[in-house]
């Protein structure tokens, strides 16, 4: 199994990046959705939420009150540290069955969070779709008629851009049209293929 892990700040273009390799047969492992599918009902985590927070979070159709929930955690770290105890776990094993049931030639995590988690531990590659603030910050408003400063918020708490890039064993400077990322994204993409093969080969 040979997984590249695809992350980014808000508006980077994790979405156009992973659609384009997709696009080429590339199985895609999503973190967010696989964040939202272990809070489903009847999920172990969501009945651990609701042993340690209170039936005060769950809503009347048995559905995760995530504003209920995001009061309790915000302002007390305790609490968000308890609540990641259980969450980053579930996540990490949903990811896990996602990435074992892969049949294309390497698999893609894609995750906001790759570097801030454990999460990067299950990616041999580590690939940052890098692009300046400014393009960021005018991408994600156009995108989410959300304010500047909305964004711009968002970017300061999520890690610096040049720990990141530190971090990254490939960049993809997303700053120009999708052309240019797409053919960024095409020979990194003959390079993962015959990482794979020669892992395979081991
Ligand atoms: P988020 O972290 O907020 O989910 P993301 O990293 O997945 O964002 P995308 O949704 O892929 O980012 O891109 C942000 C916006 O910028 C989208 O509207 C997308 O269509 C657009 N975009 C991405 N790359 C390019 C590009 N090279 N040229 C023009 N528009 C782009």
């Amino acid at each position: 199994m040979f997984v590249v892990g695809l992350t980014g700040g808000i508006g980077s273009g994790k979405t156009a990046a992973s659609d384009y390799l997709a696009s080429l047969g590339i199985t895609v492992v999503d973190a967010d959705l696989a964040s939202r599918v272990i809070v489903e009902p009847g999920q172990p985590a969501l009945a651990a939420i609701e042993a340690h927070f209170g039936a005060e979070v769950i809503a009347a159709d048995g559905t995760l009150d995530r504003r209920a929930l995001r009061e309790r955690v915000f302002a007390d770290p305790a609490e968000r540290k308890a609540l990641e105890g259980i969450t980053h776990p579930a996540i990490a094993a949903e990811i896990m069955r996602q990435l074992q049931a892969s049949r294309s030639p390497y698999t893609l995590l894609v995750s906001p969070l790759l570097l801030e988690t454990s999460q990067h531990r299950m990616a041999q590659r580590i690939l940052l779709i890098d692009v300046p603030e400014a393009v960021q910050v005018a991408r994600t408003t156009s995108r989410d008629e959300v304010p500047a400063a909305q964004v711009e918020a968002i970017m300061a708490a999520q890690m610096p851009r040049d720990e990141k890039r530190a971090r990254a064993d490939d960049i993809v400077v997303n700053d120009g049209d999708l052309s240019h990322l797409h053919a960024q994204l095409d020979t990194l993409h003959a390079r993962y293929l015959e990482m794979a093969r020669t892992q395979r080969n081991d």
